[in-house]
């Protein structure tokens, strides 16, 4: 079996988790498998890294930012290799350039085109364990780019497209994704599969489990995906395309506190107002989610939405600019505490009554609904952040997800 195994920062934090990484990864090659082994920077050296830069020129180009944050992996694909030999395994790292990843120009947020396999293939087929670089890339100008925080994980599904491996394992610091974030809502507990639309879900819902582009990635290649912890041997989550399954009409809760909700009253009711209203945001990189447009009243209408708690400000100042020329409102007012929380689960597209049990959930517990949003396996409220975790532990328990 041709085996990529990934992981991430904190299982590579110091050197004696370096060497339980490398065990871990010699008790597959010492069953006769092919070995993979790609790595994120250890620890927090991301941002070390990028808290130097800051410190040296706030204003770095972010082909230098690049050519500095590539540094980190490169450190730990260096130091596993060596922690491999010491342990008696022939291992060779190997960064982007050597194995070649081809990438977009895009510094900072680049996307993988195309890994050349022939370097990886020749040093496995020497019985070597192959330990690559995540996160990084090169362009058509050979310059290093990066593939945005967190994408080591893409890395690693984009080589298990590319090699046909056999498994996919991204090792991570807990046990896999779970039907709630453990911390909020105590009695979640671990799934034993997921599917890919889930998971996306659940990814942009700011779940953090796995770089949102490395799902996309898997889906679209068929890349099955193991999440399970390197700190223990509990079996993780599997990833897959919509399957048997537990038949579970939730999968899980999601919620997220770094939300900022806008209404816009009083705008005219005549063609082109959202389109100027959302443009304005889209020219500052404001990025919008969660719109409704009330009905007409007194010749006038009202838009709602939310941004990211940290573009909150530059979504007011942009609209701020532009309230008496092209908006003309009346009002704009701005709530930060506010937060989303969503259930997510494939089953729901085939089955009515999750929203309205959601929300019976909701309504018995006392929590008011701001706002809604839905796509076909998700339905999210907006609700006064001070309640996300009662709302959390509400909901998750109406669907019965708990252990
Ligand atoms: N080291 C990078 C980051 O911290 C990439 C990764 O860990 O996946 O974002
Ligand atoms: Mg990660």
């Amino acid at each position: 079996m041709l085996i990529v195994k990934k992981f991430g920062g904190t299982s590579v934090g110091n050197t004696e988790r370096i060497f339980n990484v490398a065990k871990r990864c010699i008790e597959d090659y010492q069953k006769g498998n092919q070995v993979v082994v790609v790595l994120s920077a250890m620890g927090k050296q991301t941002d070390v890294l990028l808290d130097m830069a800051k410190e040296v020129n706030p204003k770095a180009s972010k082909r230098e930012l690049d050519m500095l944050l590539t540094t980190g992996e490169q450190t730990s694909v260096a130091l596993m290799a060596m922690a491999l030999d010491s342990l008696g395994v022939p291992a060779v790292s190997l960064n982007a350039f050597q194995v070649a990843m081809h990438t977009t120009t895009d510094y900072g947020n680049a996307r993988l085109k195309r890994i050349d396999t022939q370097r990886i293939h020749f040093e496995l087929d020497n019985r070597r364990i192959v330990v690559v670089t995540g996160f990084q890339g090169i362009n058509k100008y050979d310059d290093y780019t990066t593939l945005g925080r967190g994408g080591s994980d893409t890395t690693a599904v984009a080589l298990a497209a590319a090699l046909h491996a056999d498994a996919c394992e991204i090792y991570t610091d807990v046990d896999g994704v779970f039907t709630a974030d453990p911390r909020i809502v105590p009695s979640a507990r671990k799934l034993s599969e997921i599917t890919y639309d889930e998971m996306l879900e659940l990814a942009s819902l700011g779940a953090g489990v796995l770089h949102n582009r490395s799902v996309e990635m898997a889906k679209k290649h068929g890349v099955q995906l193991v999440v399970r912890s390197s700190l223990n041997t509990s079996e993780g989550t599997v990833v897959k395309e919509e399957s048997k399954m537990e038949k579970m009409l939730v999968s899980g809760v999601a919620t997220d506190k770094n939300v900022a909700q806008f209404a816009v009253e009083g705008l005219e009711n005549k063609p082109g107002v959202a389109f100027k209203l959302f443009q304005h945001l889209a020219n500052h990189q404001v990025n919008v989610d969660m719109i409704i447009q009330s009905v007409e009243h007194n010749g006038t209408q009202d838009i709602c939405f939310t941004v990211t708690e940290d573009m909150a400000e530059v979504a007011l100042e942009t609209l701020e600019r532009h309230r008496n020329t092209s908006l003309r409102c009346e009002k704009i007012t701005i709530t930060r505490d506010v937060a989303k929380v969503s259930v997510v689960g494939a089953g729901m597209m085939s089955n009515p009554g999750v929203a309205a049990k959601m929300f019976e959930a909701l309504y018995d517990a006392g929590i008011n609904i701001r706002q809604i949003s839905t796509s076909e396996i998700r339905v999210t409220v907006l609700i006064d952040e001070k309640y996300t975790e009662d709302a959390a532990q509400a909901v998750h328990e109406a669907f019965s997800l708990e252990k």
